[in-house]
């Protein structure tokens, strides 16, 4: 392991041109200017929860509580088609299937996916976020019609993977085996799919940050995301965030030592600041761009806050998306009390460049 230095913070800044680009929600300058005029425009991805069940127990799961409260919903086979349907008609860009639960813990999804992605239609983009647990022999052929994959890790060890996840140790073999059976039909067929394998920084697995990178470069995946956890109570996020700066060095010592023209290690700072540092918006607007569907056929308003809105077992996706109870839905956000945010940057963006014009776009 290499001692970080300058190099590395200069990699960090150039490489912006990436997958997290926050400033690419400014090709959708028309839907948000429809949001500020108070029409509501057909999202840009819509967020799926297949189901509420896991297989897992991870310590850190911000749908612990969704969970425990709609224990057993999972989408049925018609909501998938209904999905498939409304999708190609309001030109929905992406498709992601996360949870929620485990989204493989449905049994309709992947016959969902071969279904949908041999229609002759355009259909939209296809991600899917999974602990990559259930992803047996069969189910390799969605790598086919996947464009994004991206399998949460959390460690580098049997014995953290086993302490996060609240099952046995053996589990971290078997992923690491599903992963290289992952890697693999993909190499040998061609697939497009971008590969990556996500990391939650805890107060328990921090340490193992270099070595999980190092595992993840060795498994000849795309990239691998590192973003904190979110804890529920103030003063674990206060001691998280007094780690920050040695889990920066980990991760630039990681980055230097690992990352190449086919493997990225994405931090992506301004997430880690989202989280724990003051919100500079004064409202949220950035909602409607992103539908989310939970396992229960409702809709909520974002990733975060389960104000629900909306039946889509018997209602319309347009139905609902325009009525007036998903604006309640929205009307009811308060900012203070927003867990987390994920969305700090596009609601900025949206206020001082769309409303405000801090940045004088007529200069070009
Ligand atoms: S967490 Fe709050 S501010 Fe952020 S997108 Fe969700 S509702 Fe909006």
């Amino acid at each position: 392991m290499k001692k970080c230095g300058r190099i590395q913070l200069n990699l960090l800044k150039d490489d912006i041109f990436n997958r997290f680009f926050p400033y690419k929600i400014l090709v959708y300058a028309d839907k948000i200017r429809e949001i500020l005029n108070e029409n509501m425009p057909c999202p840009v991805v819509w967020h799926v929860y297949p189901s509420n069940i896991c297989n897992l127990d991870c310590n850190f799961c911000i749908m612990r509580k969704e969970k425990n409260d709609n224990p057993k919903h999972i989408l049925d086979k018609n909501i998938f088609d209904k999905i498939g349907n409304d999708s190609i008609l309001n030109d929905i860009k992406l498709i992601h299937f996360s949870g929620g639960g485990e989204p493989l813990t449905n049994p309709y999804l992947v016959d969902f996916i071969y279904r949908l992605k041999t229609t002759k239609k355009k259909t939209p983009n296809l991600a899917l976020s999974t602990n990559g647990l259930l992803f047996t022999y069969e189910k390799l052929g969605i790598l086919n019609y996947l464009d994004h994959l991206r399998i949460s890790v959390n460690a580098a060890t049997q014995k953290t993977y086993s302490l996060l996840t609240n099952r046995p140790e053996k589990n971290f073999i078997k992923l690491v085996k599903n992963i290289e059976d992952i890697v693999s039909y993909a190499k040998k067929n061609k697939c497009t799919c971008n590969i990556g394998l996500a990391y939650i920084v805890t107060l328990s697995n921090w340490k193992e940050i270099y070595d999980f990178v190092k595992l993840a470069s060795s498994l000849k995946i795309d990239f691998v995301h590192i973003r904190p956890v979110f804890y529920e109570k103030d003063y674990e996020n206060n001691k998280l965030k007094n780690l920050l700066p040695q889990i920066m060095e980990l991760c630039q010592m990681a980055q230097y030592d690992f990352q190449n023209k086919h493997f990225k290690v994405y931090t992506i700072t301004y997430k880690f600041e989202g989280y724990w540092t003051n919100r500079n918006f004064t409202k949220c607007r950035s909602t409607p761009l992103q539908a989310v569907l939970c396992a229960d056929n409702s809709f909520i308003v974002c990733q975060d806050v389960f104000h629900r809105f909306g039946d889509y077992y018997s209602n319309s996706f347009l139905e609902i998306w325009k009525s007036d109870e998903h604006k309640k839905a929205i009307e009811k956000i308060d900012l203070n009390k927003c867990p987390r945010c994920v969305e700090t940057l596009h609601n900025q963006i949206i206020e001082e460049i769309f409303i405000k014009n801090t940045v004088k776009i007529e200069l070009i």
